[in-house]
Parts: structure tokens; sequence; C-alpha cells
């Protein structure tokens, strides 16, 4: 009957919450182990490249590797990180990583473009965030100029004016900052034309039917003007064909991410691409 159905429903109900909450605990161990260890994460990056496909930027990607060949999506264990306070550890290791890699990239190709790293709002404005960036700089001999953090607008609901005062900083010494996933949060216009940013990422779900629908259409290319009102550069993601590459581009959008373009590649494939991109400026 209906109340013994109910019944059963509520009880599934249950295991179904036990079963989750006791995965979530078991995850978090699992990622626990993983940030004291350092050997399970593995930066890949994903190219960037301009309105002719010139190479202009990478973007550090991380993964967990917690088989061989078996890699874990950072959009699975990044929240996990964030909610059980292991994000800052993670992405200190995330850092350490991407500078290693950096320094030894400039070393061969000194033309390497920036690099973003993603970056959580909670390691952002926390404060061990400034001494700990400026110490790992220093160590693996980084100039600002070479790096960027894509922050998501989430960011800005916290503590603006910690926030812009962070940014000021990061600035101030040529990092460059966007602001990832734009157009899915809740900037509002007075932030942003007071926040120390250079970059408006638009996010992929108005791109994906940019070419297609009129309503997307307007929204990708109503965030190519408020950028260029504000002095800002945009860059697309989630590109994935020519149709959307050609109505960005046309729109005056500046760069370009995509699988239409690239993938996030191992480090030994952008060490090829490097060593082919970059050759003909090197000889100059
Ligand atoms: P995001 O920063 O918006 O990164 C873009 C995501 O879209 C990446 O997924 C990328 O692989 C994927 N992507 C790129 N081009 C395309 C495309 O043409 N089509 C489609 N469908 N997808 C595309 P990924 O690598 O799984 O990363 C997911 C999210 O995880 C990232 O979103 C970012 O928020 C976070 N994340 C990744 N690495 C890090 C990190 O080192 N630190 C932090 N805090 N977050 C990270
Ligand atoms: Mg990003
Ligand atoms: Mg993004
Ligand atoms: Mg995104």
């Amino acid at each position: 009957n209906a109340k013994q159905a109910g019944r059963d429903n509520f009880k599934i109900f249950e295991l179904t919450m036990a079963r989750d909450a006791s995965d979530q605990f078991n995850f978090e161990q699992t990622l626990r182990q993983a940030i004291q260890s350092a050997h399970q994460f593995v930066m890949f990056y994903q190219p960037k490249v301009n309105q002719h496909r010139e190479l202009v930027g990478l973007e550090a990607l991380v993964r967990l590797e917690l088989s061989p060949g078996k890699f874990t999506s950072p959009a699975e264990f990044i929240p996990v990180a964030e909610e059980s306070g292991q994000i800052i550890a993670l992405e200190e290791l995330i850092l350490r990583l991407v500078f290693a890699q950096l320094a030894s990239w400039h070393h061969t190709y000194p033309l390497t473009p920036r690099v973003s790293i993603n970056l959580s709002g909670i390691h952002l404005l926390s404060d061990t965030f400034l001494p700990f960036l400026n110490q790992c700089m220093e160590e693996f001999a980084i100039p600002g100029a070479w790096i960027e953090f894509e922050v998501t607008e989430s960011v800005f609901l916290n503590d603006i004016e910690r926030c812009i005062q962070v940014l000021q900083v990061l600035q101030g010494m040529e990092i460059a900052i966007s602001i990832d996933d734009f157009g899915t949060g809740y900037s509002s216009l007075n932030y942003l034309k007071n926040l120390p940013v250079d970059v408006l990422k638009i996010d992929r779900s108005f791109v994906l039917e940019c070419a297609s629908q009129k309503e997307d259409a307007k929204i990708c290319s109503t965030i190519i003007e408020l950028a260029s009102t504000l002095g800002l550069s945009t860059i697309a993601e989630g590109v994935e064909n020519h149709a959307q590459f050609e109505f960005l581009a046309t729109h005056g959008c500046d760069n370009f991410q995509g699988y239409h373009f690239y993938r996030p590649l191992s480090v030994t494939r952008i060490d090829e691409l490097l060593a082919t991109t970059l050759e003909v400026s090197e000889t100059h």
C-alpha cells in the first residue's frame, strides 16, 4: 500500500544519503592522501589563440590520476577540496607544479605565452595567499608577467574591499586577472568598473549557441561591447566549431579557447606545440 511504499521510499532515501555521505568522506580522505603525497596531480594545459589562430596563452587545468591513465576531473574534486578545507593546500601544490613547468618552458622557449591558473575565491582571500605566492615566485624565479589568475564572479560576493586590495597587489606585480565563466555569476557593473581586472572570459554556456540562437548571440556581443567600454579584453571559452568562432571574431572577441582549436594537452604535447610555433619567432 501507499503507506508501506512511502516507508520503503524513505528507507531507500536514507540508505542513499548514508552511502553518499560515506562516499564523500572516503573521497575526502583519498584527496587528503593525494595532496600529502603530491604525486597524483597532473597538469594539462589548454592553448588560447587570437583571431589569427596564433598561440597567445595557456590555461593550466589540473587532473587527479588515481590509477595510471585514469584521470578524475577537477569539476569533481575542486568543490570537495573547497568544502573539506583542503583547497589552499591543493592550490599551493598546483602553483608549485605550474611554476616548475613554466621555469622549464621559459628556459627552452623564452617566448612561452602567459599561463593562467584557476584560483578559488577561498584561497584568493586567505591570509596565506600573497605571502605564499611571493615566496613561490621567488623560489622558481617567475616574474608576474608570465602568469595570470582566473577567478569567478562569486569571489566578489564575499569581501569586495579585500578582493579589490588583493587584485591591486597582483596587478602591481604585473600578474593578469581574468573573470572566468563571465555572465553566470552576479558581478554588478559597479564592481566591475572598480575592479582591477584585465579579461572577461565569456562562459561556455553562452558560446554554445551564439551562432544559432539570437539571445545567446546578443549576450555574447553585449559582453564584448561591455569589455571594450571598460578597456578589458575578451576571450570565449568552449569554442567547438567554426560558426561560433566566426560569429565571435566578427563581433570583436579578442581570443578563443576550445576544442575547435585545442583540447587540454599533456606537457609532452605542449612541448611539441611550443617547439613548432615559437621556433620561427626565436630565430629573429
Ligand atoms: P574552467 O576554468 O571554466 O575551465 C574550462 C573547462 O572547460 C575545462 O574543464 C576544459 O577542459 C573544458 N573545455 C575547454 N574547452 C572546451 C570545449 O570546447 N568544450 C567543452 N565542452 N569543454 C571545454 P576541466 O579541465 O574539467 O575543468 C573544469 C573546472 O575545474 C574549470 O573550469 C575550473 O573551474 C576548475 N579547475 C581546473 N583546474 C583547476 C585548478 O588548478 N584550480 C582550481 N581552483 N580550479 C580548477
Ligand atoms: Mg578557467
Ligand atoms: Mg571557464
Ligand atoms: Mg567554465
